[in-house]
């Protein structure tokens, strides 16, 4: 991926907020420009940090952001519908999540006792068809409740993107027949993660999205390491491999795909030339 390849990749998810990455922000800018990604999308995970995320979408033109409470996040600020509507009405934020459903640490609960998880999704669902906006989900060990929840409560009127996605084809085609978008991460690249490229493998490939989940699930050849969004092409090059397709196809799909999910102008060719006199 070097200067003077005309590639462009987005990463659809990602949290620059966090400390690791937030404290190295020039350098991970850098790092993004030099591997062609020429955008990313900040990811919210609590009200008490939306602040700091909305900062980087309105102080970097390559950088956009959304609202949401993640699944995990115990001990926070609960969302009102209010809450979210106020926050996504603002410029540059596209998107409301991340939300869901994560039945993976129950910390001794039973997935009845998660009632709060559900209620909270459904309020970000709200949200989204209120706003006309996408919705980022997460989902782990929750797939059946979490598509009964998006069907009832966005009423077919809820697009958006199932985040690092590790679920089966059989969740992959309901998520498709709800008119989501699947999205990859690094995860992809793993070795013992055949089970989730033969889904990759399937979904068609105007309905697939790229992302690092950073600073999480660095890619192979990064994996341990800190992940940051130069690393997507590494997704991208995975991805493509399994379509049989070249990088610059996917590449080229997973951006459009993004641009038009999120209501995003297309990148205009000076952004291009822009990019090659760096
Ligand atoms: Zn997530
Ligand atoms: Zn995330």
């Amino acid at each position: 991926m070097g200067t003077l390849n005309p590639l462009r990749f987005v990463d659809s998810h990602c949290h620059l907020s966090f400390p690791e990455l937030q404290a190295q922000l020039p350098q991970v800018l850098q790092a993004m420009a030099a591997a062609g990604v020429a955008r990313a999308l900040c990811i919210c995970t609590t009200l008490e940090e939306f602040e700091a995320v909305h900062a980087l979408a309105l102080q970097h033109p390559q950088l956009w952001a959304t609202v949401g409470v993640h699944p995990d996040n115990e001990g926070v600020r609960e969302p009102t519908l209010q809450d979210l509507l106020e926050r996504v009405a603002l410029p540059r934020v596209v998107g409301i999540g991340e939300t869901g459903l994560d039945y993976f640490r129950l910390n001794g609960r039973s997935t009845g006792d998660m009632a709060w998880q559900r209620q909270r999704f459904r309020v970000h669902v709200r949200a989204a068809r209120q706003a006309g906006l996408p919705l980022i989900v997460h989902t782990r060990e929750a797939a059946a409740d979490t598509l009964a929840i998006l069907a009832e409560e966005g009423q077919g009127q809820v697009r958006g993107v199932f985040h690092c996605f590790t679920e089966t084809q059989a969740v992959a085609e309901a998520a498709l027949a709800l008119g989501f978008h699947i999205s990859f991460s690094g995860i992809l690249t793993f070795r013992n993660a055949q089970a989730l490229r033969d889904v990759a493998t399937w979904v068609p490939l105007e309905r697939c999205l790229i992302e690092t989940d950073s600073p999480y699930l660095a890619p192979v050849p990064y994996r341990g390491k800190t992940n940051n969004p130069s690393y997507v092409p590494w997704v991208a090059q995975q991805l493509a491999a399994l379509k049989g397709l070249p990088v610059s196809a996917v590449a080229a799909a997973t951006t459009r795909n993004f641009e038009q999910l999120f209501g995003l102008k297309p990148l205009h060719d000076s952004v291009e030339n822009d990019h090659e006199a760096l």
